[in-house]
């Protein structure tokens, strides 16, 4: 739910056209969350998420750590106060001129799930730390990864192998268990296959340090989520199932979790209609869609609660649609979205949870509509 310093940004400021507020002090909360559910771990937050420079400010000062995934994010990372060695190039498929760019910009440690890659590193950052990527099935997850990214197990013996020959430092596993994964025991399955990499290596004397276990802790949408802290005691448990008392070092990369129920986007009916005067559905247009910063509800992945004024009154199902002239900015359609009966054209509505890929989705001119403004509070 919006915190009332939102809420009262939006009743003083009155911001026109739709807009993301973010409460720092949620974003500070989170991350203390985190610290004490996984105090052994160290906190690398995912840029991407929202990379708004006060929440990478704040975050730097909280002493945080950061995933970035290109030069520009990089760049951010230093300029909100990250020290290089506070940043980690996460991306598993970068340019060899990016790699070495950030190589001079003081980064040390690069992801990688394949061969190909290791030898771009070995080249444009010589010496650097590499952690090789392993796929999961990203089941149990309400924004699965797919198979884009990382190798199977045996492959990332080789590849952290290869690593080793190249004068690299084979430093780690990792792995992302899907973006708003729901299912704590998402991590077992991971951490074992992890678990069998560092073991093959060791059997080589290549002894691998570290654990990077992603991102997918999950913000709250319409359904209650599991606490940090419960994440956080089934993963220790299954890091002591199978590493024993020697436990590696850990990285968590929360993305969503961080800034996901820090953001409440402001949105406007424009129009509500029928396709035919029989029809029981009304559709229900907002001046926010998929292309200004709800690219989430492709495939009604993410279904964001949203508030009206008006809701203590009768609801029924809606198709809920953006303003934009392309017939895919839909973002409810398959399953209607219960809105009240008197929703009225002008109203306003607050959509919860919004923190997270909102504004780094938006488009940035559309059919001429401005990409999302974002305020940080
Ligand atoms: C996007 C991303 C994250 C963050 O994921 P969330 O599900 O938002 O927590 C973490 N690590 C990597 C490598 C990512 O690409």
């Amino acid at each position: 739910m919006a915190t009332q310093r939102v809420l009262d940004f939006f009743a003083t400021r009155r911001p026109s056209g739709p807009c993301l507020v973010v409460d720092l002090d949620v974003v500070a909360d989170n991350f203390h969350a985190f610290e004490k559910a996984l105090p052994d771990s160290k906190i690398y937050y995912a840029v991407k998420a929202n990379p708004a420079p006060e929440i990478l400010r704040m975050l730097a000062g909280l002493g945080s750590s950061f995933d970035t995934a290109s030069v520009a994010e990089i760049e951010m990372a230093l300029d909100a106060g990250a020290t290089p060695d506070r940043i980690s190039f996460g991306n598993t498929i970068k340019k060899e001129r990016d790699i070495a760019r950030a190589f001079e910009l003081g980064i040390d440690l690069y992801a990688v799930d394949s061969v190909e890659e290791v030898e771009k590193v070995a080249r444009a950052a010589p010496g650097a730390r590499v952690f090789c990527r392993v796929l999961t099935d990203g089941e149990g997850a309400e924004w699965p990864l797919s198979r884009k990214f990382g190798c199977v197990p045996a492959m990332a013996v080789d590849v952290l192998r290869h690593a080793n020959r190249l004068g690299l430092a084979a430093y780690g596993v990792s792995f992302h268990v899907g973006s708003q994964q729901t299912d704590l025991g998402a991590w077992d399955k991971a951490l074992s296959d992890a678990k069998a990499v560092f073991s093959r290596l060791a059997d080589e004397g290549i002894l691998l340090k570290m654990v990077n276990m992603g991102g997918g802790f999950p913000t709250r949408y319409l359904k209650d989520v599991p606490t940090a802290q419960a994440y956080g005691q089934a993963i220790f448990q299954s890091l002591s199932k199978h590493f024993g008392n020697r436990l590696p070092e850990t990285i968590i990369e929360p993305g969503r979790g961080m800034v996901g129920n820090a953001g409440t986007i402001k949105s406007e009916v424009v129009l509500i209609s029928k396709k035919a005067d029989n029809d029981n559905v009304r559709w229900v247009f907002l001046d926010i869609g998929k292309f200004g910063g709800l690219a989430e509800t492709m495939d009604e992945a993410i279904r964001y609660p949203i508030v009206t004024e008006r809701d203590g009154d009768e609801k029924a199902p809606c198709v809920l649609a953006g303003p934009t002239c392309d017939s895919a900015d839909v973002m409810y359609e398959k399953t209607p979205y219960p809105l009240p009966l008197t929703l009225t054209i002008g109203d306003e509505v607050l959509i919860e949870g919004a923190g997270a890929y909102t504004t780094t989705y938006a488009s940035v001119a559309f059919n001429g509509f401005e990409p999302l403004r974002s305020y940080v509070i």
